[in-house]
């Protein structure tokens, strides 16, 4: 289960609006509780450095995923997944998604219709990346 903190969940919503009718990404960080609840604190929109139709790809900017990674340890935290937008979709998690995942990191993924915010979920993909189980979502 994973739950979003308003700011950061705020961060990422208005992220995903300004980059319709192209998908969004970036990186959530937060920390795991013992019983594997996730509370994301901080959300940092990054720049989709896919080099396409950014349409329905993307691809998180590796310098921006190296500042998110360096502000997490800054900051005593931990990079606990990931999210992207799906601009005119619903919020499933597709085979290239399921691709570009790792395992144990938390993948959200917003729709976004007509340029506003309709629902998001969240998976986790598993350890060799044939299947992704949906996660409880909070925000
Ligand atoms: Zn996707």
């Amino acid at each position: 289960m994973i739950r979003i903190e308003s700011e950061a969940w705020q961060a990422m919503v208005e992220h995903a609006k300004r980059a319709f009718p192209k998908e969004c990404c970036g990186v959530m960080i937060g920390a795991e509780a013992d019983d594997g609840k996730r509370q994301v604190t901080h959300a940092i929109p990054c720049r989709n450095a896919y080099e396409g139709d950014q349409k329905d790809r993307f691809l998180i900017d590796p310098k921006d995923q190296l500042a998110a990674d360096r502000k997490a340890r800054e900051l005593g935290l931990t990079v606990l997944g990931f999210f992207h937008s799906h601009p005119n979709e619903g919020s499933y998690f597709s085979a290239t998604d399921l691709k570009n995942s790792w395992p144990w990191y938390s993948n959200v993924v917003l729709s976004i219709r007509d340029g506003e915010f309709k629902e998001a979920k969240s998976f986790i993909a598993n350890d060799d990346q044939t299947a992704a189980d949906p996660e409880e979502l909070e925000f």
